[in-house]
């Protein structure tokens, strides 16, 4: 992923509205590019934080964007492995189904 895609993603990560895909690579790039995390901290930071600052609550950007990026991270291994095990779980049944065609057929 290059900055300019990871930058127009970034509204959507905020929102946490990313696919297990972009969001593997957008964090992979933002882990390894400073400018698109400075670029994310500032758009957190106008997104969640003011609006935090607003209701009185204490906002500490570093803290929870860290949280955050690890968040998303936790998702996007959880969400891998269920998909895995569904791929699993389709080769098992279409095998099954395929054992059972040619039980039927000899
Ligand atoms: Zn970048």
């Amino acid at each position: 992923m290059d900055c300019k895609s990871a930058e127009k993603q970034i509204p959507d990560f905020i929102r946490g509205e990313m696919d297990t895909r972009p969001a593997e690579q957008f964090l992979a790039h933002v882990g390894s590019c400073p400018s698109c995390k400075e670029e994310l901290s500032i758009q957190f930071l106008v997104a969640v934080g003011l609006s935090r600052l607003e209701e009185g609550e204490a906002f500490h950007l570093n803290r929870e964007l860290t949280a955050r990026l690890e968040q998303a991270a936790r998702h996007v291994k959880i969400r891998k492995r269920l998909q895995g095990g569904l791929y699993l779980f389709e080769i098992a049944a279409i095998l099954t189904t395929a054992w059972v065609l040619t039980g039927v057929v000899f």
